[in-house]
């Protein structure tokens, strides 16, 4: 058997694709789900909705985007009722994220009792960041107690664009040194070194790091404790105001980057700020991680904005040519899958990400059926 169902539910939605090999047999979205008019009133009705329409015999495994693995998870877990107790255990760290992947899982686990269900964990691929990349210098009695260090995520994301960017220069991955900037709505960038995540700019949750739709990205702690002692807003108000209310939406008014490039062009200076925030920081993170790996062979763009937004390429990576990173303006206006000029030591490249097709690689993987 050869077919995976890959499932990424969220709060109110289900994002499906049914693989064979990579072949794509069906997909969808189920939205609204429990929202009066919406496409379903639970889970568990979505799913079963799902096994009404779509061919589900067959399945070697369904595969499920859990987003927080904290460090009880390094790979990918074929689920048991330990496995499930265990990503309960870890909502605290992710309250936003986990709580619709467990249900997810256990509507799976009950209209799909005989096939395998396989947790593939968004922090697992930073497993291999070394202490000095996930520790923070704060009280180690505190940090241990509660958990607090960078886990990092986007994982599968970050692991496809590496192998894939490893492809494109025809080198083999483990030899091969790699800053991945995953773009989209959520934005993170990681040092790839052989293979293996080095460092990442997401952290406990998925807040830290560049900038992003609505999420602040990285901002100095006791901007928390101000907001709260001399603003008087309460400690929802501020996760509200950093995660759902931040970044470009917070910078502009509009959290989708194609109008604040719009905006932009049309000489809007709100626009032309964000964009310039944008790009500073990703210059920041991009200086850091060729500190960090001592060598890089590639730079590699990907998800909605890195896949096909060339000025915030350019702006990202303009002016670096004396570290060996060069665009050429053509082969970035095109979306080419390198955009630097031949030759360049730093090769620069555009991969689209396909982290449905890695989730459904890691389940294969995880119950012993290879590739
Ligand atoms: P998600 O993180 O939800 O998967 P995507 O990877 O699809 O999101 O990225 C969404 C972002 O990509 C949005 O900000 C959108 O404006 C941006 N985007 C999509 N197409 C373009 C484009 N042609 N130019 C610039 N930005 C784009």
């Amino acid at each position: 058997m050869t077919r995976v169902l890959v499932l990424n539910c969220g709060s109110s939605s289900l994002r499906y694709r049914l693989f064979d090999g990579s072949d794509v047999l069906a997909k969808g979205l189920i939205q609204r789900i429990g929202e009066e008019g919406g496409d379903a009133a639970g889970h568990r009705e979505a799913l079963q909705r799902l096994m009404d329409t779509v061919d589900l015999t067959e399945l070697a495994a369904v595969g499920h985007r859990v987003v927080h693995g904290g460090d009880r998870f390094t790979a990918s877990t074929v689920v048991n009722d330990e496995v499930a107790a265990t990503i309960e255990e870890l909502i605290p760290l992710a309250p936003l994220h986990n709580p619709a992947a467990l249900t997810g899982i256990e509507v799976a686990r009950k209209l799909l009792p005989d096939v395998p269900q396989v947790a593939v964990f968004d922090t697992a691929f930073h497993a291999t960041i070394p202490p000095e990349g996930v520790r923070w210098a704060i009280d180690r009695e505190v940090a241990q107690r509660w958990g607090i260090r960078r886990y990092g995520f986007h994982g599968t994301s970050h692991a496809y664009v590496s192998r894939e960017t490893a492809r494109v220069l025809g080198r083999p991955v483990e030899d091969t040194n790699v800053i991945t900037l995953h773009l989209g709505n959520g934005s993170s960038a990681t040092a790839v070194a052989g293979g293996r995540s080095v460092a990442t700019s997401m952290g406990l949750s998925p807040l830290s790091g560049l900038v992003m739709g609505t999420r602040s990205g990285d901002i100095d702690p006791s901007v928390v404790f101000h907001l709260h002692r001399v603003a008087g807003m309460s400690l929802d108000e501020i996760e509200d105001s950093l995660t759902r209310r931040g970044g470009l939406l917070g910078l502009t008014g509009d959290n989708d980057m194609r109008t604040v490039l719009e905006r932009r062009a049309s000489g809007d200076p709100e626009a032309a700020l964000a964009f310039d925030v944008c790009c500073r920081r990703l210059r920041e993170y991009v200086g850091s991680y060729l500190a960090v790996l001592g060598r890089a062979d590639a730079i590699t763009f990907t998800a909605g904005v890195g896949e096909n937004s060339p000025d915030i390429r350019a702006g990202a990576l303009g002016g670096l040519e004396a570290l060996g990173i060069a665009i050429d303006p053509e082969r970035n206006a095109r979306n080419e899958r390198i955009i630097s000029p031949d030759g360049s030591p730093v090769t620069v490249c555009v991969v689209p990400t396909e982290e449905e097709l890695e989730i459904a690689r890691e389940a294969r993987q995880a119950i012993g059926s290879g590739h």
